[in-house]
């Protein structure tokens, strides 16, 4: 497609997400500026500081990656090629390890900012033709809990909201977030909202005061990990207060006994003391709850990345469950999604356990539906290795060749470390990259260019399945070429068919055929139809042309038996906890200005005046007991590693605990300041993600 100036080209925000639209206009140095979408329903508009900054990230080009390059043995050094040199030998060594050790001994690491085209076609090759479900992404350390639970309670991964309900919803029960910081422009609606009635009524969980808290009317600050505990505890008041919607528990779904028993487990004041917070607190948030007619859960990593991640998210939607709160205006479970288009590849099946379309990998149906219309090999009914697996199976010699794409996982991924000495050992590693500061490419045999965001074309759907159409606005710099196209060349000179689009909207076409008749279906839609609406929300409605605000109004779930499962998790944590060598709890998280390992907002410099480096947060007794003061120079020890930042010593941590933020690393600084050196190994045993925001760590003064 031919890029023009004086042209406006419209697209969604790379970052987070909330998916805010925006404009983007060519000087005559083909320099781009951009704007928010002042029409997009989403944000009218308005920007937050990394989306008002996207700009510089694109028109900064010292850092991209222009050419193929390769390396013939881990002793020689990398050197220019031609693509087709590139992907000749990259599907000449895959077809030597799936020939000698069988499919399985390769596998596809990619990103929840893939466009949904990319990870399509990705999913299509090692799924469909490849013969293994050794696809996963960085989704699995995001939203993988809340997939799971969503599935395990609605039958679907199903987000069942809109935006639009914030403005509807009179309470808010915000927990495991700082949308304030993390997901900004949709907290700029709920802050109006509630300016305009201050009545509604906002319960904000977090064992940090983030800057969230400043809106809310209840803080509860609760211990780490105690989040299935509280929400148990809260259950428990609403029955016992009659709070609950039992027409709705009776008709439409199942297990609310076992719950009720569960939540009766525990006395208040039990709950209470294990959460650190008072009985009264734990009341209040549910008379807020029960007396709202529009209640909206909130929630994003401080409940999915935990050792019992679904167990946090299932007890969590059991508030709306047992209130009746689902599938009605301003109520409902509302996951927060960390990543643009983490959504999008959901809807594709592109983590290693799910099939396109909400299908199930374990059914043998659905797999023979998908391998009929793929025509290629036998899908496997073996899930696939997930992102630490991945690392784990390379490590020990299972997995030959790993193929990154659009992720850092050298930073991102828990106890860094022994992802190095996992990448190392791997006999072979292709990078797909848009940077030439990624941590990755050391360990790389081959390195092939990336388009960044606005020099391709596809389509994201945000936290709300609002579906978008990113246009392409400027040419990829060098050879570099977009990801979809790059596994495409690769597939076909692997020899399989089915992978010589004419272009991304042909990608598009069949991802959409393949919903048909789904609980996702979008089938007919196209490129002309999303920019004509703007943006279209899933399921679409080919007849009246229109797409779905909110699920389940009908209360009617995709379970079998059609009602939502009440489940009764336990509440008993799996993490690492402290003792007497380790006596903190570490949690790790986002700060305001940054996005993920840096790679794009660290070259802002702008973005860098907020927070300048990493940090550790520890309350100011703790800071006393251990002679530390503000701004010195902090060993944070675990089992697996060591970190060394500076101290900010705050009352907003609860003692006892200490933060870390998850951005730094060797892109923009040194390892000595990544927060993964020290991080846990532990995974939610369901959804496989990581317990990032829990282990036991030592801090002593350098
Ligand atoms: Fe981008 Fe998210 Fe900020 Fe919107 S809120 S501008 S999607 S980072």
């Amino acid at each position: 497609m031919p890029v023009h100036r004086n042209k406006t080209y419209t697209s969604t925000c790379c970052y987070c997400g909330v998916g805010c639209g925006v404009k983007i206009t060519l000087d005559k140095n083909e320099n781009i500026a951009v704007e928010g979408d002042k029409d997009h329903p989403v944000n009218h508009g308005m920007l937050c500081s990394k989306g008002l900054n996207l700009q510089y990230t694109v028109n900064d080009k010292s850092d991209r990656l222009l050419y193929p390059q390769m390396r013939y043995s881990k002793s020689m050094p990398l050197q220019r090629v031609s693509w087709d040199d590139a992907l000749n030998r990259t599907a000449a060594v895959f077809k030597t390890f799936i020939d000698k050790y069988g499919p399985d001994s390769v596998a596809f690491y990619a990103s929840g900012q893939c466009l949904t085209e990319e990870y399509y076609v990705i999913n299509k090759l090692i799924k469909g033709f490849i013969g293994s479900n050794n696809i996963d992404t960085n989704s699995r350390l995001c939203m993988s809990s809340a997939v799971t639970a969503y599935k395990m309670a609605l039958g679907e991964d199903s987000v069942p909201i809109c935006y639009d309900d914030i403005e509807l919803a009179d309470c808010f029960f915000v927990t495991g977030a700082n949308p304030a910081w993390c997901h900004p422009i949709l907290w700029r609606r709920v802050e109006a909202h509630k300016a305009a009635h201050p009545e509604v009524k906002l319960i904000i969980v977090d064992p940090r005061v983030t800057d969230s808290c400043g809106l809310a009317d209840l803080h509860l600050q609760i211990n780490p990990g105690t989040d299935v505990t509280l929400n148990h505890a809260i259950g428990r008041v609403l029955i016992e207060r009659n709070y609950i919607d039992t027409d709705f528990i009776d008709q439409r779904t199942e297990g609310f006994e076992a719950y009720q028993k569960r939540v009766f487990e525990r006395t208040l004041k039990e709950s209470a003391a294990i959460c650190g917070v008072t009985v009264a607190e734990i009341e209040l948030a549910a008379s807020y709850i029960g007396n709202a007619k529009g209640f909206l859960t909130m929630w994003t990593m401080g409940l999915n990345q935990s050792s019992i991640g679904v167990n946090k998210n299932l007890s969590l939607i059991n508030l709306n469950l047992i209130t009746g709160h689902i599938g009605k205006p301003g109520s409902g479970p509302f996951s927060l999604t960390g990543q643009p288009n983490a959504m999008g590849g959901r809807e594709v099946g592109g983590l290693a356990n799910l099939l396109p379309a909400h299908r199930d990998l374990l059914n043998e149906t659905h797999r023979k539906e998908v391998q009929q219309f793929w025509g290629g090999t036998t899908i496997s009914g073996k899930v696939g290795l997930t992102a630490t697996e991945m690392f784990e199976a390379l490590n020990d010699g299972r997995l030959k060749a790993i193929w990154i794409l659009c992720t850092n996982p050298i930073t991102s991924l828990p106890n860094a470390r022994f992802a190095e000495q996992a990448l190392k050992k791997a006999k072979f590693v292709v990078v797909q990259e848009i940077t030439d500061k990624a941590e990755t490419l050391v360990y790389a045999d081959v390195i092939l260019p990336a388009a960044a965001w606005t020099e391709k074309e596809g389509t994201m759907t945000n936290s709300e399945r609002r579906i978008s159409h990113l246009q392409k606005v400027i040419e990829p710099p060098g050879e570099a070429l977009p990801d979809a196209e790059i596994i495409c060349r690769f597939a076909t000179k692997m020899g399989y068919k089915g992978f010589t689009y004419k272009s991304t909207e042909d990608i598009y076409k069949e991802h959409t055929k393949l919903t048909y008749r789904s609980s996702i279906n979008i089938n007919g839609l196209d490129y002309k139809q999303i920019d004509d609406c703007k943006t279209v929300q899933w399921p679409y409605n080919k007849k009246t042309e229109s797409g779905t605000k909110r699920l389940f109004t009908n209360h009617l779930f995709h379970t079998p038996s059609k009602k939502a499962i009440i489940h009764s998790p336990s509440d008993e944590l799996k993490s690492e906890l402290p003792d007497e060598d380790f006596p903190f709890i570490l949690t790790t998280g986002r700060v305001r200005d940054q996005w993920h390992t840096m790679s794009k907002t660290g070259k802002v410099s702008k973005l860098k005046q907020h927070i300048k480096h990493a940090f550790l947060e520890i309350h100011p007794i703790d800071a006393a007991l251990l002679n530390i003061s503000d701004n010195q120079v902090l060993v944070v020890r675990s089992r697996r590693g060591e970190v060394q930042v500076k101290s900010k010593v705050s009352a907003t941590i609860k003692q006892g605990v200490v933060f870390l933020p998850m951005h730094w690393g060797k892109i923009l600084g040194s390892d000595l300041n990544r927060a993964n050196n020290i991080t846990s190994t532990i995974i939610d045993p369901i959804s496989k993600e990581p317990d990032f925001k829990y282990c036991a760590v030592s801090v002593e003064k350098y």
